[in-house]
């Protein structure tokens, strides 16, 4: 496998392949297998020539809006991610994507609450919260909108957002 086919499989399979200050990253790195990694170690010349050639991202350059900062994408995955956190992970991407999210915003977006973990912040996002409903197509709703003070129709930026919510209740966790 060439290392640009191996670029391209990487990005398929929803691993964001990216070169920042001579340093390679491939995330979320604690999904890669050991066969990844030693493929990745033995191409890595040639993989920092293929993502030059290439768009960032394997969605072709399109804007990521919730991407992490790479500090925080660092901090993110300073530490190997345990199964519990790979399954809150994954589970956390296929809720937010019946919302409606692209693969790659879910993505992002369950990044975003893994930091969050780390930190051991708080706060929470609609995403997570048994009381939204609907999706980005048919607009998301607050069945708590009350407890909440917010109105019933929520915008896709509030629900992307981290904050303290009174009506909050967490969907099971797997
Ligand atoms: S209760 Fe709060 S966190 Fe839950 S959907 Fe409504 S506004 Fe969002």
């Amino acid at each position: 496998m060439t290392a640009a086919m191996l670029l391209a499989d990487l990005r398929g399979r929803g691993f964001t392949v990216e070169s920042a200050d001579n340093k390679l990253m491939v995330r979320p790195s604690s999904l890669l297998s050991e066969d990844d990694r030693q493929r990745i170690r033995k191409a890595l010349p040639g993989l920092r020539v293929a993502l030059h050639a290439q768009p960032t991202d394997h969605t072709g350059g399109e804007s990521r809006p919730y991407r992490l900062a790479p500090p925080d994408a660092e901090v993110a995955h300073a530490e190997p991610w345990d199964d519990g956190a790979i399954a809150r992970f994954q589970a956390r991407v296929l809720r937010i994507q019946r919302r409606g999210f692209g693969e790659q915003d879910a993505d992002d977006l369950a990044e975003r609450l893994h930091l969050r973990d780390v930190h051991a912040d708080q706060r929470v996002m609609c995403l997570e919260c048994r009381n939204l409903s609907g999706t980005l197509a048919t607009g998301l709703r607050c069945g708590n909108h009350k407890a909440a003070v917010v109105m019933r129709d929520l915008p896709a930026e509030l629900v992307t957002q981290m904050q303290v919510c009174p009506g909050f209740v967490e969907v099971d966790q797997r």
